[in-house]
Order: C-alpha cells, then sequence, then structure tokens
C-alpha cells in the first residue's frame, strides 16, 4: 500500500554510491546514509543494486480480446516480477487499441491493477490493416494522454500513410514505433535467410527486409521534421542505417530485444552440447521462433556494440505471450513471439553487463531513463531524488538461479530460457512506492487499488 513506508538500507545506486533511501506516500522521502526509520519497515540492501523502475516500450498484453494468452492484470504482474515498473502496451489487441475508448479501457485496467504504470501504445492505422489512419489525435488527447503510436506485429508499408502518421504525431510530440517488415520480402518467410535456413528447409527472413524499411523511414522522418522510433533491430545492416541516421541528424530511437542480445539462430537446429532440459536443444523448438527472427553470430555482436555505443538507445521486451497450444506444434505453425518481462534485467545481465558492454548505470539509462523519455513517461527524470516518485527495483546481482516455470509470473509460459541459468535475481520491485515485489516475492495487491503517484 502507498500508506506503508519502506526504509531501504544500504543499497547501492547505479552510479556506486551506497545510500539509505526511505519511501513514504508513493515518493522517496529522504535519502542519504543513517537514516532513521521513523516508523518505516526497514527492507536491507546490503550488496542489493538500486535500479531505477524499469520502464519496457514494448509489451503485448493482448487484453482486450486475448485474454487467454495474458491479461492486463497477469502482465502487470510479470512486470513487477521482472523488475519493472512501466509497461508500453501494444495496440494488437481486439478490439484494437484504435480509438480513445480501448486506450483508455487499457489504461484503467492498468490502474486498477496496480502493479505497473500501463500506458497503452495507440494503432497508426484503422484495425492494423494499413489502409487509414486511426483516430490518432482522439489517443493523444485521451486520458489515456497516448504519445506512442505503432502497427506492431505489422509493419506499416505505405510509404504515405507513414508520412502522414509520422506529420501527425509530431504535432503533439509524440512518436511513431515501427515493426520494420517489408511484407512482400517476408511472406512465409520462418527464419533468418540464409545457409541454415536452406539446411533446415525452412523459408528464409531476409535482413534487407527490416533494413530497407528503417532505411525509408529515417529519410520520412528527416523529411517532416518528426520522431522515429524504430522497434526490435536484428541486423547488423539496421544499425549501420540508424547510425548513419543519428550521424546526419535524424531525430530516430532504436531498440533491441533482451533475446537479440543473446540468442542466434543457431539454436534452432539444435545443440546437444546445452542442457537436455533447456530449450533448443532438440532442434526446431518453437519457442525460439520469433518477430524478427533470431540471425547469425555476427548481428548478434553488432547488436551488442550498438547497445554499448548508444546508437541502439534502449532495451524493450517484445513480450509476448502465447497460450500453449500456439507454440507447442510444428515449427510451420507455432506463433511467433515469446515473453521476456520475468527474464530481461538477467538477460541484458548476461549478454551486456557481464561481459563488459554496460555498466549498471548504462542498465539504468537503456531499460528506464531513456524509454521514459521517448514514451514521454513523467516522473523518471531524477530517480532516487527526494521528492520523485517511488519506482525502483532492487537486484542481487550475484546470485544465479536456473530459470523455471516458478519465474514466470504471468499467463505465457513461452519463454525461451526455461532450464537455463541465468544471473541477477528480482529481490525487491517498487511502483509508486507499493512494493509489488518484496523479499524476492511477488506481493498480493488489493484490488481494485488507486495507488497512482499523481
Ligand atoms: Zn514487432
Amino acid at each position: 500500500m502507498s500508506g506503508t513506508a519502506y526504509l531501504i538500507r544500504g543499497a547501492t545506486l547505479p552510479d556506486g554510491e551506497t545510500t539509505d533511501l526511505l519511501v513514504r506516500e508513493g515518493r522517496i522521502a529522504e535519502r542519504g546514509a543513517g537514516l532513521s526509520d521513523r516508523g518505516a519497515i526497514p527492507v536491507d540492501a546490503a550488496g542489493l543494486r538500486a535500479l531505477p523502475g524499469l520502464v519496457d516500450l514494448h509489451t503485448h498484453l493482448r487484453e482486450p480480446g486475448f485474454e487467454q494468452s495474458e491479461t492486463v492484470l497477469t502482465g502487470s504482474r510479470a512486470a513487477a516480477a521482472g523488475g519493472f515498473t512501466t509497461v508500453h502496451a501494444m495496440a494488437n489487441t481486439f478490439p484494437v487499441q484504435d480509438t480513445a475508448g480501448v486506450v483508455e479501457q487499457v489504461a484503467a485496467l492498468g490502474a486498477a491493477a496496480g502493479y505497473a504504470t500501463v500506458r497503452p501504445v495507440g494503432a497508426v492505422t484503422v484495425g492494423l490493416a494499413g489502409e487509414r489512419l486511426a483516430e490518432i489525435g482522439a489517443m493523444a488527447r485521451s486520458r489515456a494522454a497516448v504519445r506512442v503510436f505503432s502497427d506492431d506485429g505489422k509493419c506499416v508499408h505505405d510509404a504515405l500513410l507513414m508520412r502522414r502518421a509520422l506529420e501527425y504525431v509530431a504535432t503533439f510530440d509524440g512518436v511513431v514505433a515501427q515493426h520494420a517488415q517489408e511484407p512482400r520480402l517476408t511472406e512465409g518467410a520462418q527464419m533468418n535467410e540464409g545457409a541454415l535456413a536452406s539446411t533446415l528447409g525452412l523459408a528464409g527472413w531476409p535482413a534487407v527486409a527490416e533494413e530497407a524499411i528503417i532505411a525509408r523511414d529515417v529519410l520520412l522522418a528527416e523529411h517532416v521534421g518528426a520522431r522515429l522510433h524504430v522497434c526490435h533491430l536484428s541486423t547488423a545492416g539496421s544499425v549501420d542505417v540508424i547510425r548513419w541516421a543519428k550521424a546526419r541528424g535524424i531525430a530516430v530511437t532504436a531498440e533491441a530485444t533482451p533475446h537479440h542480445l543473446l540468442l542466434t539462430e543457431q539454436l534452432i537446429a539444435g545443440d546437444a552440447a546445452l542442457d537436455p532440459d533447456a530449450v533448443g536443444h532438440r532442434g526446431y523448438d518453437s519457442r525460439l521462433k520469433v518477430n524478427p527472427p533470431l540471425r547469425r553470430d555476427e548481428d548478434v555482436r553488432a547488436l551488442r556494440a550498438a547497445v554499448a555505443d548508444g546508437t541502439i538507445d534502449i532495451v524493450a521486451t517484445d513480450h509476448a505471450p502465447h497460450p500453449v497450444e500456439s507454440k507447442e506444434c510444428a515449427w510451420a505453425e507455432a506463433s511467433f513471439g515469446m515473453v521476456g518481462l520475468e527474464s530481461a534485467l538477467s538477460v541484458v545481465q548476461a549478454a551486456l553487463v557481464d561481459p563488459g558492454h554496460l555498466d549498471w548505470g548504462d542498465v539504468a539509462r537503456v531499460l528506464s531513463r531513456t524509454p521514459a523519455e521517448i514514451g514521454r513517461v513523467p516522473g523518471y527524470d531524477a530517480p532516487f531524488a527526494p521528492g520523485s516518485p517511488a519506482h525502483l527495483t532492487l537486484v542481487d546481482p550475484t546470485a544465479r538461479r536456473r530459470f523455471g516455470r516458478a519465474q514466470l509470473r504471468g499467463r505465457g509460459v513461452n519463454s525461451p530460457y526455461l532450464g537455463r541459468e541465468l544471473p541477477g535475481r528480482i529481490v525487491a520491485t517498487f511502483h509508486a512506492g507499493v512494493a509489488t515485489v518484496l523479499d524476492g516475492e511477488l506481493q498480493t495487491l488489493p484490488t481494485p487499488t488507486d495507488h497512482e503517484v499523481a
């Protein structure tokens, strides 16, 4: 409850400073060494890293319409378990989030659940059909105050519609988040195009299908003077295009998913050297089927380097829960997507922190501050400063755990990490001063709640 005060003792902030933090009435009330508890519940954070609450710019919560896969409540619980305090709910629901009414409904469900701030993403086109613009202005002016628009799952492939969308969102400082996938080049595609796809007999998904759309869209964004965000970069060539665009001064930002930073297409072939219980050992494991597809080792290396040098601005999960029957079937019939909220920070630690590409300050930037900036989410610009909303997570980076079903707190179990050992553990998460995770346990919140910080 936001009425409960917590004294977090001896936490190490992203910059290395060790301090106490008093959390009261939804905010950081005091910060400093040796604070007195004044009746607050003590939380021993010695040896733990405090991070600002994580912000996901790319989450599929599936409600309304696909509640058998996930709901706003279950997805918010998964978010809290992963250290997230804000998620952006993608628009490919049913009905689609293409009107003020639907985005307001999703935001209200998020507020009632209380585990995280749910910011709906508005569809760019009506019904994600790619034919005419959705009610972008009405969604922006709604109580949901939508700032991110995306047809994610589908590409806005019509260049004129993309231009109009960019022009429209620029009028209220919004952003279009593009799912860069040229549809004609990817018809029937099943995995990364190349020698391995030929060997496995699966239809190839060429890198150019992603890179060509990004190249077009950065030029459109430059032409109309709008902000563009590119979802889930997966190829070295995409990194080159973004780097070129930024050097030219174009207002583009880009994301990479944890899975594209850790996993390669080689896993689809199976690997007997892996733990026999781990995903991927048997080959054609549909939990590895994702859009865009897992790529080559050299792509993974390019993506890591791009996150490290800032060419890729953020890490976003693309959390995509599916019912078991949609994934436990032949590769060609399986749905694209994997869950990611609960594992994201551990995968970022494994792919970027432990190998020395990022420090914890960088992690705070790519998983909290910058995604909040891109989405224009208030309350994340000065984490840990007295007066700021108490959105934070406490992590034990020295922990190692075998990732299992017990770690999955949403409805989806389509995780590629089941059976694998991952570093790091979320010990506590506070959303607006409410402990959503404490002592490593997801908390049960009373519902409905009204503990959003205004
Ligand atoms: Zn997508």
